[in-house]
């Protein structure tokens, strides 16, 4: 039938889905591009059943062409990736013999993945919430009940719960630190930021928490006077998470090293560029975590992350600002010697 009606065929063509037109005995007449691509070149022709192997399929066209309406079915194909697809399937009435049913499939794999990845982000929450919370509403009934007049308990309880009240605290912090993040991430940044300063200004936020440790915090940015076209308080964000994570995890003693370079090239994005490394000495990371770190609430000792403060959500929060700035993170770590986080920048204007 394309043959027959080259404006059909090119109209058809133009739609992305994959799009069949069929005849009375379910034989294909007419396919359009995305069609000839998935299920093959010389499909026009040919049984139904012989180009789409899925019985539901096959039953709904039957079913339309006795008159009956059919719901828009979801079929997945396993191999050789498992991709999920919605099929609409409707009669035409257009007067011709070869196109009696109109049958458009559309590939709602990324849709499915979003939706998936949602129902787990706010299964991860809500359970992230619920344990802080259980402790304290525990707490308070053990404070009216049992605890009530003891005044040794109340105080070690009122700690433990001031904790759990922080955590909370912290973890909706980041929550929202992520949400804005994500809503500004297609909106360039524009200060003009000095990473020197912005560097020297996160160690010394941190420098308390690296002594309890009794970490050094060294930079090391030799002659340069780095500048880059950024956001100053989300690069500031940025190199604290990444400051904060090294102090967590490095060894007791050992220094952290924070050096700042310039780069010919920006991984992936191309480009001259600044290289900000924040290096410590550590147990490191085993390769098959690195691919993952990044994830929501991806930890690679739950507990551990826990009992440090962490919320799991620091590392995703550096990934999107990196990417609202047009560069890349790079996780580089050898197992039994530490860690080195690599921010790529893009140079300032
Ligand atoms: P958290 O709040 O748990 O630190 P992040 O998103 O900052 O969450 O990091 C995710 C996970 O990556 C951590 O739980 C930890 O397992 C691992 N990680 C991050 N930074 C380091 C590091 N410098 N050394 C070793 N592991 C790290």
């Amino acid at each position: 039938m394309d043959k027959q009606n080259p404006k059909y065929s090119a109209l058809i063509d133009a739609i992305p889905d994959t799009v069949l037109i069929l005849d009375g005995s379910r034989r294909v007449t007419a396919a359009n591009s995305a069609a000839r691509h998935q299920l093959g070149a010389d499909i026009a022709g040919r049984d139904l059943s012989r180009v789409v192997r899925h019985p539901q399929v096959l039953e709904a066209v039957r079913r339309v062409l006795a008159g009956d309406p059919v719901p828009v079915l979801t079929i997945s194909s396993p191999v050789p990736v498992r991709r999920d697809f919605e099929v609409h399937i409707a009669p035409l009435d257009c007067g011709e013999e070869a196109a009696k049913v109109l049958l458009i499939q559309r590939d709602v794999t990324d849709l499915r993945g979003a939706e998936m990845m949602r129902a787990d982000f706010v299964a991860n929450v809500s359970h992230e919430l619920r344990s802080p919370l259980s402790s304290l509403v525990g707490f308070i009934e053990t404070l009216q009940g049992p605890a009530h007049d003891d005044p040794a308990a109340r105080e070690r309880f009122l700690a433990i719960m001031a904790e759990e009240a922080q955590r909370m605290a912290r973890l909706i912090d980041d929550l929202l630190s992520l949400s804005k993040v994500e809503a500004s991430e297609h909106i360039p940044p524009g200060d003009d930021v000095d990473l020197k300063a912005l560097l020297q200004r996160v160690i010394g936020t941190l420098s308390v928490r690296a002594e309890e440790k009794r970490m050094r915090l060294e930079l090391d940015i030799g002659e340069l006077e780095p500048r880059v076209a950024g956001d100053v308080d989300q690069l500031t964000e940025v190199f604290h998470n990444l400051t904060d994570n090294a102090i967590k995890y490095g060894r007791d003693g050992t220094p952290v090293r924070i050096t700042v370079a310039a780069a010919d090239r920006v991984p992936d994005v191309g480009g001259a560029g600044m290289a900000v490394t924040v290096r410590d000495e550590s147990e490191g990371i085993a390769a098959e975590h690195l691919p993952r770190l990044t994830e929501r609430f991806y930890r690679i000792d739950k507990g551990r992350s826990r009992s440090m403060g962490g919320t799991g959500l620091g590392l995703a929060i550096v990934k999107h600002i990196v990417n609202r700035h047009r560069g890349r993170l790079v996780i580089d770590s050898e197992v039994g010697q530490g860690s080195a986080f690599i921010v790529y920048l893009p140079m300032g204007r």
